[in-house]
């Protein structure tokens, strides 16, 4: 595949564009793969990408129901940041962080990463001392971020109201190298190289069973005919439940519906993200002028790919106590997706009761941050079938007792 440059862009001006070549071929799936992967989100195609770049595994096909990065990969609101609480989060989020830093180089593809910075408010005393101690975590870790003061808050959000009327801000937990990426070329970038590299992404095509021999994993059957495979992962996020059952065992996992919504583009007022968690809400100034505002999940279980009214109303009427000018914007759009939760908010990467298959999901309501990190652990768990990113987070651990608790970082905030 060619790739992209300055000098193609000029080539290209000089032709009336008539040279690019598409971004991923479109084919038909083989009899057999040596490696299946179910889901062409982020996570999915990561771990494919990562599996042949870092371990030569590259007879491998991601199955995909829709279209790739039609779930929550291209429906989420895009926060990347890695100040999580648990030493085990830390290292699988900051291994993302760091990667995404490099990843528009590493894809030949603009993810359009950018480290505009993330502060998460505190807006009671509890959240501060919350906040400190993440701080505090997170400097054992290596991950660096600070706690910071009213005033500096100001200074880096000069349109926040720092004297709301029920929740002042009383200071924040900034991360300087956190920030945003474009969702969908997260998505595109790794499908490319995939591709590139000769595996198969078959869009259009649903998985709706898992055939199994001798207690070990041995294909599936889809809309398109039968497909054998030598290893499965199953990445579906919010259809991880569906898809464990027709591999013969239960996830401790719950779907629900998250949304978010987009205001009307005016012009640049914010170039950091921010996240209001008591109030519950969070903003971000996109590239082309819409302020992009996080809602909260459904408070009951279901598969509702969609948004829903009371919710816009809830989180815009909670922001607006901390941003006042969002009270005078129109609404562009807002949609939904189906997100699985778990009882911990940490994700499952692991191996299942199933010999040779392999499951990802669990990243609730904030994986979009994870997606190249969780690759590089799901490839190396599934190539060596051991990986220290991984190894916490295995189904498991419900039973153990061994939960890895962020309830505090993940449970609301993205
Ligand atoms: C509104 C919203 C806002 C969010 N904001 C953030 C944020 O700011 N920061 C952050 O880090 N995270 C955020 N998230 C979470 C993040 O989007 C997800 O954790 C992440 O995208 C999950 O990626 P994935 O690849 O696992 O899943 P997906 O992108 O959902 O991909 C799974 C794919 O599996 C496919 N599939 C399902 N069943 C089958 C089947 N039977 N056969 C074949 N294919 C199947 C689906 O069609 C889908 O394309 C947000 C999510 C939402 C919904």
């Amino acid at each position: 595949m060619k790739r992209y440059s300055a000098f193609a862009v000029a080539r290209e001006a000089l032709r009336f564009h008539s040279g690019w070549e598409r971004a991923w071929r479109n084919p038909e799936p083989k009899k057999k793969y040596g490696v299946i992967i179910i889901g062409a989100g982020g996570h999915g195609l990561a771990t494919a990408y990562y599996l042949g770049r870092n371990f030569g595994i590259k007879n491998v096909a991601v199955i995909e129901k829709g279209w790739l990065g039609g779930g929550n990969t291209g429906r989420n609101t895009t926060i990347i940041r890695s100040n999580y609480l648990q030493d085990p989060s830390a290292a699988i989020y900051e291994k993302a962080r760091g990667l995404y830093e490099t990843l528009s180089q590493d894809l030949n593809f603009n993810v359009m990463f950018s480290p505009r910075g993330v502060m998460m408010l505190a807006q009671t005393q509890h959240e501060i001392r919350g906040y400190q101690r993440t701080a505090h975590a997170n400097a054992l870790q290596g991950v660096v971020t600070e706690f910071i003061l009213p005033k500096r808050v100001k200074e880096l959000c000069p349109i926040i109201n720092l004297d709301g009327p029920r929740y002042p801000v009383l200071g924040a937990l900034w991360q300087p190298r956190g920030g945003t990426a474009r969702h969908d070329a997260v998505a595109w970038g790794y499908a490319r190289a995939c591709s590139d590299m000769g595996m198969d992404i078959i869009q259009k095509c649903e998985v709706t069973a898992v055939h199994q021999k001798d207690g070990k994993v041995s294909g599936v059957e889809t809309t398109k005919g039968t497909i054998e495979c030598d290893k499965l992962g199953i990445v579906v996020a919010g259809h991880s439940g569906v898809l464990a059952d027709m591999a013969g065992f239960r996830l401790p996992v719950e779907s629900v519906a998250l949304q978010a919504l987009v205001s009307e583009p005016i012009k640049p007022c914010m170039d950091v993200v921010v996240m209001a968690n008591t109030v519950h809400g969070y903003m971000s100034q996109s590239d082309k002028g819409e302020m992009v505002i996080g809602g909260g999940a459904d408070g009951y279980n279901n598969y509702t790919q969609r948004g829903s009214f009371h919710h816009v109303e809830e989180t815009v009427r909670a922001l607006v106590e901390t941003f006042p000018m969002i009270s005078r914007l129109k609404m562009l759009r807002w949609w939904g997706g189906i997100v699985d939760m778990t009882g911990d908010r940490s994700p499952i990467l692991s191996k299942t009761p199933l010999e040779n298959c392999f499951i990802n999901c669990g990243w609730g309501t904030g994986g979009f941050k994870a997606i190249p990190g969780s690759g590089w652990g799901m490839a190396e768990l599934m190539a060596k079938g051991f990986s220290p990113l991984t190894d916490e987070f295995s189904m498991w651990r419900f039973k153990e007792g061994k939960f890895i608790d962020e309830s505090v970082a993940a449970g609301v905030a993205h």
